[in-house]
């Protein structure tokens, strides 16, 4: 079956006992045995819920994997995959990765004595240096985020066989666009609270592989640590994935429009998309992704004041942490979602104080496109920005404001 049939019926099957056509919402913590043990494949629900492993199957047949496991965010997914890990192993690390994930590695696992090295995954050699004989594990998320670049999800695995294990954070892109188990990864994970979910509306994560022991362990993990979903979250999210494929050919055209006419500005002085050509792994995310997706990441010309203003200004484009929802969000990485990241290792991976990240939504372009042009020029002035060919205008004073504390 194709993407859009499987996400809307893979594991859909009527409700059992009354020919509810919607998997309903089993808000039950326990299940009656009818003798000791005796039971029908529940017992508990931080152990399994019928709404959460229908969502299971659900997510499992979008990522073509055989086992899938939810979890209550993206970040309990992680935190279960760290659970692979033991004291004295050492994990290799995308260096331009969710803000979160690195807060979880460097202040807590590090103090659980599993050592991590963050590298750019788009040097291969220098992936290749930072392997030791304690490396179990190599983390990936491609496109990068905020960067946008691009990492060659198959080479990493030729380098990290046989023994260690290669994850993939597949959230950008989403199984419609990325299929990472068939490039060698062996565990692919997902905020669903983004694209998956799509309606900004819950919080929620899942960890897919093809590998039945690694399955059983992560089941094992989330039952001991915890971190499980709730039935109401995992009906919002299944019932946001049944429209992934319409939802991310929409991001798609939408960024593809939005990065087009950014790029098209003299007062933009980077646009990162890996739609553009001008992407400079245009041609590895062509043949990595089947799609774009809807990220798109800009630098604006002038001080940072004006990147605040412009995020300010937007109407549309809600100032906001997280992305992929059917409504377009602004967020400032280097103070929001990239905040815990120090100021220096920031601005070496790129994330410089006039850097925005766009999460376009799936309203009309037209008016998105409209929304961006108001804000550009009004901030044009406003923030002081001195164009070539703009006569400089001393009256205009750059405007100073503060920004909200890092909240990611
Ligand atoms: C949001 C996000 C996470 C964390 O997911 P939560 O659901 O917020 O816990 C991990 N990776 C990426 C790429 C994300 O965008």
């Amino acid at each position: 079956m194709d993407f859009a049939t499987r996400a809307i019926h893979a594991g859909q099957d009527a409700d059992p006992t009354t020919g509810a056509t919607i998997v309903p919402i089993y808000a039950t913590s326990t299940y009656t045995q009818a003798a000791v043990g005796e039971h029908k494949g529940f017992d508990y629900s931080r152990v399994a819920n019928p709404t959460r492993s229908a969502l299971e199957t659900q997510l499992a047949a979008l990522e073509e994997a055989e086992h899938c496991v939810a979890f209550a965010s993206g970040l309990g997914a992680e935190t279960a995959i760290a659970g692979l890990l033991s004291a004295g192993d050492h994990v290799v690390v995308s260096d331009d990765t969710y803000g979160g994930t690195y807060r979880l590695f460097t202040r807590v696992l590090e103090r659980f004595g599993i050592a991590s090295t963050f590298v750019d995954m788009t040097d291969a050699e220098a992936v290749r240096a930072a392997i030791v004989p304690a490396t179990k594990m190599l983390w990936i998320e491609t496109p990068t985020n905020p960067m946008l670049r691009i990492i060659d999800i198959a080479a990493m695995a030729s380098l990290a066989a046989p023994d260690r294990l290669v994850v993939v954070d597949n959230t950008f892109c989403t199984p419609y666009f990325q299929s990472p188990l068939a490039l060698g990864a062996d565990i692919v994970i997902h905020s669903a609270t983004k694209y998956i979910g799509g309606h900004s509306d819950a919080i929620g994560g899942a960890a897919m592989t093809n590998d039945g022991a690694i399955a059983e362990n992560l089941r094992f993990l989330a039952k001991t640590l915890g971190a499980v979903l709730s039935p109401f979250e995992a009906f919002l999210i299944s019932r946001g994935a049944k429209t992934l494929a319409v939802r991310m050919r929409e991001h798609e055209r939408n960024a593809h429009a939005v990065a087009t006419f950014l790029s098209e500005r003299d007062d933009v002085s980077e646009v990162l998309y890996p739609g553009l050509p001008s992407h400079p792994q245009y041609e590895l995310a062509r043949a990595q992704m089947s799609g774009s997706g809807g990220i798109v990441s800009v630098r604006l010309r002038g001080p940072e004041s004006r990147a605040l203003e412009f995020a300010k200004r937007t109407r549309l484009f809600s100032l906001a942490e997280s992305l992929g929802g059917v409504e377009s969000l602004i967020n400032h990485p280097g103070r929001m979602t990239h905040g815990s990241i120090p100021k220096d290792e920031r601005e070496r991976r790129g994330i410089t104080d006039g850097l925005l990240r766009l999460s376009v939504g799936i309203e009309s372009a037209r008016d998105l496109i409209a929304d961006l042009r108001q804000a550009l020029d009004a901030t044009r002035t406003a923030a002081g920005v001195l164009l070539a060919g703009d006569p400089p205008n001393p009256s205009r004073i750059p405007t100073t404001q503060s920004a909200g504390a890092p909240t990611a």
